[in-house]
């Protein structure tokens, strides 16, 4: 009873001296929607997401030539849709099909699949839904915003969206804007203010800052990690070096997103769970940890069983949410143990 107590005075203060918002239960992203069970940002992922009960929903967007955002997750075209079937003769020099050299008609004529690799062809994850079957397309961001708005409005639920801006660096070396553009939209359907249901989430540090600094979005940022050059000492990350990392970001974003293999290291010899002290120092600066990615069906060596992986991170680890795949599963542990 005392350490709920005390978490719940500690949270309290982070939120009276951070103004910034932590979520008292976990949150469940859906990951590129239920892409677990359906190919991955398709409308019908994210309304099987809606459907399991997930809190949010996540898109990742990447510009037309036109410049109209579309949910996809690469800047390619050619592992989530038949892109090399219909367009033969539109692909690059390296081979590869860029979303930005295609209009949004030429999009809308594209099917889009589970995802197979750029290379062999073959679905990256076996035993999920067969590549090139059924009939999906890549829909823009605001006909997956009416999506979940207008879900939200038929089960009387309150569904967020979490809005990652892929690649910008790269948008603006082919003369684009994308954040303009995704702010515009997402201001459009009515997110634009702290308090709403929408996070934006970006690994691009110069523009998560600039998003703050310079476009003044009132949203709550998420600065996503890839793979970090903290100093490893034992079993832990320096933690002056972390703690310096988190100060920079709750500087002018709300949360991070780190790998899963940050938050937790593995097992001792004696079974023992390694968590390093990621969540514990982003929790001191008043920033939300949501890492990426569960996936029932690529489990790290350290467990035998999702359930337990949920449990780890979630109870053990104490993070604010995660991106999933499985939004269904997650759900199910989590309200177990809350
Ligand atoms: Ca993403």
């Amino acid at each position: 009873m005392n350490a709920i107590i005390k978490r719940l005075a500690v949270t309290v203060l982070i939120a009276m001296s951070s103004n910034q918002v932590r979520a008292e239960v976990p949150i469940v992203i859906a990951h590129r929607g239920a892409s677990g069970y359906l190919p991955e940002h398709t409308l019908a992922a994210k309304a099987l997401a809606h459907g399991m009960g997930a809190e949010y929903l996540e898109q990742d967007v990447v510009l037309t030539r036109d410049d109209h955002p579309i949910v996809l997750h690469d800047i390619h075209l050619d592992t989530v849709t038949n892109v090399a079937d219909v367009f033969p003769e539109r692909r690059r020099e390296d081979g590869r099909y860029y979303a930005i050299d295609f209009t949004l008609d030429e999009v809308r004529r594209l099917r889009a699949t589970e995802r197979v690799d750029s290379k062999q062809r073959k679905p990256v994850f076996p035993n999920r839904f067969p590549p090139h079957t059924s009939h999906f397309t890549v829909p823009t961001l605001g006909e997956e915003l009416e999506l979940i708005q207008g879900l939200n409005k038929s089960t009387g639920r309150d569904v967020g969206v979490y809005t990652e801006i892929k690649q910008p660096a790269w948008h603006q070396s082919e003369g684009k804007d994308i954040t303009k553009i995704v702010l515009a939209v997402l201001d459009q359907y009515g997110y634009r203010e702290s308090k709403d249901l929408a996070y934006v989430q970006c690994f691009d540090v110069k523009e998560t800052k600039r998003i703050r600094q310079e476009l003044h979005c009132q949203l709550r940022l998420v600065q996503l990690l890839g793979a970090n050059n903290w100093k490893r000492v034992g079993t832990d990350f320096d933690r002056g070096e972390l703690a310096k990392s988190m100060r920079e970001i709750s500087a002018y974003a709300q949360g991070i997103g780190p790998r899963m293999s940050d938050v937790v290291w593995g097992r001792q010899a004696d079974g023992q769970v390694i968590l390093t002290s990621l969540v514990e120092v982003a929790h001191q600066h008043g920033l939300f940890v949501h890492p990426y990615t569960l996936r029932a069906d690529d489990l790290p060596e350290y467990t035998n069983s999702f359930e337990e992986l949920v449990k780890l991170f979630f109870v053990d680890a104490k993070v604010d949410g995660a991106f999933t795949d499985f939004p269904d599963r997650v759900l199910h542990v989590r309200n177990r143990h809350r």
